[in-house]
């Protein structure tokens, strides 16, 4: 009987009042690592009252004493890191290099977190008029929540929870039921540094509890990362409630290559692009376009490394990438690659049939390439989240770019050249809000905002840097006036 999953709510692990249960699977293995409760909006009520009870007095907390927690969390992160890695390739699939990249990137976001006494300070103006000054301070705004994907267990509600916290809001963490396995570790570490109690809660589940949280009167602000459809509804819900939002949604990243670019560089970065992960990023590049002389060479350079990528368990070394999430997100891409042929694309490496020895049961699908794909079909608009590649060969840099700002999605585009000038019209151009120059995942470190654009991302302050701080506050302004002293003494 597999273990069963709590929520932690106001300092204390306790069990759901759930109605339904999903099984925590690995992809590779195929084991039951855990049963995950699909919480009801009851247990979702039970920490937003909690979140909202320890905000009357954190937020008094001085913002020097609010770090010191956050300088244990690093601390105990950093101890616990193989494990959390490991835990990240067992129940998301991914290689356990690429986990530990993902810890990385988690706890960068403490570190960045840990600088909140300047990051948060407001300005102010003497002498507005005469004897009157004017100041602006910065102050917390309550209950906050993130509602996470499967794909960054580790990673994601890192991209919002430290400022939060750091801020002096209180917090709700709602992991995908997919993968709730680190959260779960992370969980137990938080409450290790002695946070107050329900300054952080983690309430496991899927819709029912993503709509109490949309509807819940004392939850101020909502951050989502997840699907377009998923994402657009979110932001919606939360607005109609009266609610700040921002909602990360999905991809479809397009990458040129130009004839002047390092072919053999620009295919190890590719590569690892477009199949790292297993394609399971939303920076992922799923359409390269060739340009001009670029198209032999880099067509026959990505396809010897299609082919010669080890598929495998993301635990044994050596292999470098593993399995998707769930069988069905297997047939769906396996059923996405028919689509683009039934388009008329052409399958130059097919991972449809993958073998991986010893792992026949997991939801493998190998590296695949499809060559001249419709730039008008549905197979170039959609998003894919598994490891296919498709191509699409054009004659100038305009044409390209003209291909990467009529996409819906703005994740993400990149362009691989030795051109300065080249570079330089792409950035000015391109529209997304993450640009890669000789890049292959243009992911913005933690002091930089995650910056999608279009149906990428609904809001307008997005994750990380000084929008998380704009985002976990809301300012204050004061205009004051005293007497003038000096002239009665
Ligand atoms: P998803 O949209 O299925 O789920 C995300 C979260 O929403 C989960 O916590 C889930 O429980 C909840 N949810 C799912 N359906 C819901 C519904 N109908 N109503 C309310 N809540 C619901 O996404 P996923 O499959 O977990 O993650 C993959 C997607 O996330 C991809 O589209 C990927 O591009 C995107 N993503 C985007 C970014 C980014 O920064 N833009 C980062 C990572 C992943």
């Amino acid at each position: 009987m597999a273990t069963v999953l709590q929520n932690y709510i106001n300092g204390e692990w306790c069990n759901a009042a759930a109605a339904d249960y999903l099984d925590v699977i690995n992809p590779a293995t195929t084991e039951v690592l855990a049963s995950v409760p699909l919480s009801s909006a009851s247990d979702l009520d039970r920490a937003a009252e909690a979140a909202a009870t320890a905000f009357k007095t954190w937020r008094r907390t001085p913002a020097t004493d609010r770090i010191q927690y956050l300088f244990k969390l690093k601390a105990l992160l950093d101890e616990h890191f193989e494990d959390l890695a490991q835990t990240i390739t067992q129940e998301c699939g991914k290689t356990l290099a690429e986990s530990k990249g993902e810890m990385r990137r988690a706890i960068e976001n403490v570190e960045v977190a840990c600088g909140i006494p300047i990051l948060m300070q407001g300005y102010n103006s003497e002498d507005i008029a005469r004897g009157i000054d004017e100041i602006m301070i910065r102050q917390p705004i309550g209950v906050a929540a993130v509602i996470a994907p499967f794909n960054f267990p580790g990673m994601i509600p890192f991209w919002f929870l430290p400022y939060a916290i750091a801020c002096g809001n209180t917090y709700i963490i709602k992991p995908s039921e997919k993968v709730p396995l680190t959260m779960q570790k992370v969980m137990h570490l938080i409450a290790q540094t002695g946070l107050p109690n329900g300054v952080v809660n983690l309430v496991n589940g899927a819709k029912d509890v993503v709509d109490a949280i949309l509807d819940h009167p004392a939850i101020r602000a909502v951050s989502f990362v997840g699907s377009t459809p998923v994402a657009r509804y979110v932001y919606s819900r939360a607005a109609a409630n009266g609610k700040r939002a921002q909602c990360q949604g999905g991809a479809k990243n397009p990458v040129i290559v130009l004839p002047d670019a390092d072919i053999a560089m620009t295919t190890r970065i590719l590569a690892d692009s477009a199949f790292g992960c297993a394609g399971q990023r939303c920076l992922a590049a799923s359409i390269a376009v060739t340009v001009g002389d670029a198209r032999k060479t880099f067509t026959e350079a990505i396809a010897d490394a299609a082919q010669s990528r080890k598929v495998g368990y993301g635990l044994e070394d050596g292999v470098q990438m593993g399995p998707v999430i769930t069988a069905q997100s297997r047939d769906r891409i396996v059923s996405a690659i028919q689509k683009g042929t039934d388009e008329g694309a052409t399958v130059l490496v097919d991972g449809r049939e993958p073998a991986v020895p010893g792992y026949e049961q997991g939801y493998f699908v190998r590296p695949t390439i499809l060559q001249n794909i419709d730039p008008a079909g549905e197979i170039a608009r959609t998003e894919i989240f598994g490891p296919v590649l498709s191509l699409i060969h054009l004659e100038t840099i305009d044409d390209a770019i003209a291909l990467v700002n009529q996409g819906q999605y703005g994740n993400m585009a990149c362009l691989f050249t030795s051109s300065g000038a080249a570079a330089r019209k792409f950035r000015y151009e391109a529209e997304a809000g993450n640009i890669g120059i000789n890049i292959g995942v243009a992911a913005p470190m933690a002091f930089f905002p995650f910056s999608g654009w279009k149906d990428s991302f609904f809001g307008d302050l997005h994750g990380q840097g000084h929008q998380a701080i704009e985002f976990f506050t809301q300012t204050k302004v004061v205009v004051e006036r005293w007497q003038d002293w000096s002239r009665q003494f």
